[in-house]
């Protein structure tokens, strides 16, 4: 396929999913999450050429030169395209970075899990602060099938019923609902649309995330791809079918309030303040 024809394919693709998951509307206050990567850059350029009017959202990490790119990729690509961009510092936040914050923990969870945590309280957070009426992140069909496994594994589907185009299972006014405009893109093409459009993005790993738990899935799916080359839109199309079924169990969970910090959570003590609060 010519160049112009895949960025028009790859554009549709994602103009549709927009549509037919009622991601957002023109009127919606769409802040991306952006990590100065190839997905939430790509993302952020479709939204806004689509007509949106889309903010960035950049959290600094505090991982050494992977960070410092990061940030000053997004700044020049806002910069270039006209978007405004909100900086969060995990430092700031937390006194640390994420491997600062790890080694004081008294139970061990991996790099990426504590990563993930500490960015969606906060994303969430300062979404809300701003204003935000969704949040977009660069969550993609990798992504996606890869986690929709994680958690078929440890035999907890209902894990999955956060997942989706759109999250939202529980409405709730400190809640900002999430949204994957990419959900159905392969990393693949999104590399390929990210290399054509010459974005100023790093396509490195984070250097923290190299032994995390998610790679053997990512192996796993791309060796299993070379035979079937649907098998992630397989898994997340018939996962889709069933979420509704996973969701209503979900609708008559109780969320409270975290006793510390006030952000939505399902116990008195969110999982951040659980392990942030050590000493
Ligand atoms: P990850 O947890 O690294 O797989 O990233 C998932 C999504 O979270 C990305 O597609 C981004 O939308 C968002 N994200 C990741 N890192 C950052 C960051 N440093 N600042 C803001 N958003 C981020
Ligand atoms: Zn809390």
């Amino acid at each position: 396929m010519k160049n112009k024809q895949f960025i028009a394919s790859f554009e549709k693709t994602v103009k549709d999913t927009i549509q037919k998951y009622n991601l957002a509307t023109k009127k919606d206050r769409i802040f991306v999450a952006c990590s100065g990567g190839k997905d939430s850059t790509t993302v952020l350029h479709i939204l806004k050429k689509l007509g949106y009017k889309p903010e960035a959202l950049f959290i600094d990490l505090a991982i050494g030169k992977y960070s410092q790119k990061n940030l000053e990729n997004i700044e020049k690509f806002c910069k270039k395209e006209k978007i405004k961009l909100n900086l969060i510092s995990l430092r700031d936040e937390f006194g640390g970075s994420v491997c600062y914050i790890q080694s004081r923990l008294k139970t061990k969870l991996n790099t990426c899990n504590i990563c993930g945590l500490l960015k969606r309280w906060l994303l969430n957070r300062k979404a809300r602060e701003l204003k935000a009426t969704k949040l977009a992140t660069g969550h993609n069909l990798d992504d996606e099938s890869q986690t929709i496994l994680m958690n078929l594994v440890k035999g907890n589907p209902e894990l999955c019923a956060g997942l989706g185009p759109k999250t939202g299972v529980i409405k709730d006014k400190k809640f900002v609902r999430r949204i994957k405009p990419l959900y159905f893109c392969s990393e693949k093409d999104i590399e390929k649309y990210s290399r054509i459009m010459n974005f100023p993005v790093v396509y490195e790993p984070c250097p923290c995330s190299v032994t995390a738990h998610r790679k053997k899935f990512l192996y796993m799916l791309n060796d299993m791809e070379k035979s079937n080359p649907k098998i992630k839109l397989n898994i997340v199309n018939h996962f889709l079918e069933i979420l509704p079924e996973i969701r209503k169990n979900k609708k008559t969970e109780k969320l409270a309030y975290c006793s510390i910090c006030g952000e939505p959570s399902r116990k008195e003590t969110c999982r951040v303040c659980t392990i942030t609060r050590v000493s």
